[in-house]
């Protein structure tokens, strides 16, 4: 049987089967003399051993496409950012952050303003001005009104997606409305995943649709912490790209120089001052060597 790697606690790996539900099992076989070590989200190949307690094996884990480290996940697709319109608003520098650190791990991510029924049209207005135009997929939704949820559904189909989001944003909310019907129960411990307002201990994934899992990562703005030269931080910033080659410098990185393509278009509104302001800040971070 082919399943997906939903949970590991103290060497259990919870297996979900899509017909038939989580799995508790060990990891055996020879891929552990090779090393490998299962990872949540990774796919499986189980024996089972027990179809009413449903235990299992794992005897195969097929190749990864890509793994995270924070939170410890593999087979990633996307990510999925989720920030208030208003109450409380949206940090721009803790976003532009998280996208950075996407783009450096060439996860494709996906923006989230929730509580759009409190925003004012101008707000709105605003962060589509900002985010739409670096490419990023941008959703308004309401969990309160239940506005938009079948929209993030939709994005989530057949993927597996990271979320994150600074607390009373409304993640929780969220999510909740995301969790399918679909059977997370193991044989030992029959209960509905109930998210409320804790936070999860370990990573774990939830089935949100046949084939869609979700990963709610705690915290934030300590997540993503990566290290790179301050000379890649440029590449992060989608927008930029159109401008990269037509500076006078080569090896510009859009800071001090004469002759910036980047700051040219900045001046002429092509480039959002705030995404720019950002990138000078990470810039600035990155040269003193301190991690963000
Ligand atoms: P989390 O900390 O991001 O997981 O946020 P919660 O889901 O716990 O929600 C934080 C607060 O925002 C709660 O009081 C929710 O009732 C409220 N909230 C969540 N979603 C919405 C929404 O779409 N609109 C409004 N107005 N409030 C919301
Ligand atoms: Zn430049």
């Amino acid at each position: 049987m082919r399943g997906k790697i939903v949970k590991g606690i103290a060497g259990f790996y919870y297996v979900h089967i899509v017909e038939s539900g989580v799995y508790e099992c060990k990891a055996k076989g020879v891929f552990r003399k090779e090393g490998q070590k299962p990872l949540v989200g990774d796919d499986v190949e189980i024996d089972i051993l027990e179809k009413t307690e449903k235990t299992g094996n794992i005897v195969r884990i097929f190749p990864r496409k890509n793994a995270l480290t924070r939170p410890a996940v593999a087979n990633v697709d996307q990510a999925m950012v989720v920030f208030a319109v208003t109450k409380p608003k949206p940090h721009f520098n803790l976003l532009d952050r998280f996208l950075v650190m996407m783009e450096s791990k060439g996860v494709p991510a996906i923006l989230c303003f929730n509580k759009k029924d409190i925003a004012d049209d101008l707000r709105i207005q605003e962060l589509r001005e900002i985010y739409g135009r670096c490419g990023y997929p941008i959703l308004f939704s309401s969990a309160r009104k239940k506005e938009n949820i079948e929209e993030i559904k939709a994005l989530l189909k057949g993927k597996t997606t990271v979320v994150a989001g600074p607390s009373g944003v409304g993640k929780s909310s969220i999510i909740n409305l995301l969790q399918s019907d679909i059977t997370m129960e193991t044989g030992e411990i029959s209960r509905k995943i109930d998210r409320g307002r804790h936070t999860t201990r370990h990573s774990e994934l939830i089935a949100v649709d046949k084939d869609s899992y979700i990963m709610d990562t705690p915290g934030f703005s300590s997540l993503y912490v990566n290290e790179f030269e301050k000379e890649e931080l440029k590449y992060y910033f989608t927008e930029f790209s159109p401008y990269e080659g037509h500076c006078k410098y080569n090896g510009c990185v859009h800071v001090h120089e004469p002759g910036c393509a980047v700051k040219e278009a900045l001046e002429r509104g092509e480039i959002h001052r705030i995404r720019y302001g950002n990138y000078l800040d990470m810039y600035n971070e990155l040269q003193q060597k301190r991690r963000f």
